[in-house]
């Protein structure tokens, strides 16, 4: 079983908060626990994100992680016509790119309307990782329009539940397993005025979840590969 660790690079917390706590504390603690666990991950990267981190984006690149997009501006697509998604691409991928090649997309809250998807293509996208499965259940992996589309199979807080409630969760898992964290989770963001769901157990307690996570996964032989490498003959019947 090959499953992917997944990482939306952003600032915190969108659209709520409008710091980058998560790239200069956050990220950081994330690389580090990955090298110590020996996971290497794909990082859905915003391009402003990358204008203003080049250090840290070059860091994510050394460290043999993948380099994906997340949109330029982390506007939602479902709110913008086909010229301003065509723009945010173009820009995303043209500040992306200055690091090497990506291949991999994660449009913002993940909402990505299918009108959107043949600029994916024209934009040089491969893969898409824009859907979720606890958002539409039916999700599945396929091809649509040129594009591979890969869901997310959890929400990034799912990691930070109770692990007797979570790890139940995990082993219905039977497809491919897509888990997703922010940089910004891994700062202690509980006193913010922010929705439950995006601040509870933030901080120190949201590596040990994430460390948990890839344990329970790599203790049950999955291995954790990028999304570039996805197989698309894994999952055939
Ligand atoms: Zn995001």
């Amino acid at each position: 079983m090959t499953a992917y660790f997944t990482v939306d690079v952003e600032q915190d917390c969108p659209p709520y908060l409008n710091t980058w706590r998560g790239m200069e504390e956050g990220l950081p603690q994330l690389l580090a626990m990955l090298a110590e666990e020996h996971i290497r991950a794909t990082f859905f990267t915003t391009g402003d994100a990358a204008r203003r981190y080049p250090d840290a984006v070059q860091g994510i690149v050394d460290a043999g992680h993948e380099l994906g997009c997340h949109g330029d501006t982390h506007r939602n697509f479902a709110a913008l016509t086909a010229d301003e998604s065509d723009r945010e691409i173009a820009d995303a991928s043209q500040s992306l790119r200055r690091f090497g090649p990506v291949v991999s997309f994660r449009a913002p809250f993940l909402q990505l309307p299918a009108r959107h998807l043949s600029l994916l293509q024209r934009h040089g996208y491969a893969l898409d990782s824009s859907e979720g499965r606890h958002k539409r259940l039916s999700a599945s992996v396929r091809v649509d329009r040129g594009v591979l589309r890969v869901p997310a199979s959890v929400t990034s807080s799912t990691l930070r539940w109770p692990s007797a409630v979570r790890d139940r969760l995990f082993a219905r898992l039977r497809a491919t397993v897509v888990l997703f964290v922010h940089p910004w989770e891994f700062v202690d963001l509980r006193r913010e005025r922010l929705r439950f769901d995006c601040r509870f157990k933030t901080g120190a307690q949201a590596l040990d979840c994430a460390r948990s996570a890839l344990r329970f996964f790599t203790a049950r032989g999955a291995s954790f590969g990028l999304m570039r490498d996805f197989d698309e003959r894994s999952v055939r019947p």
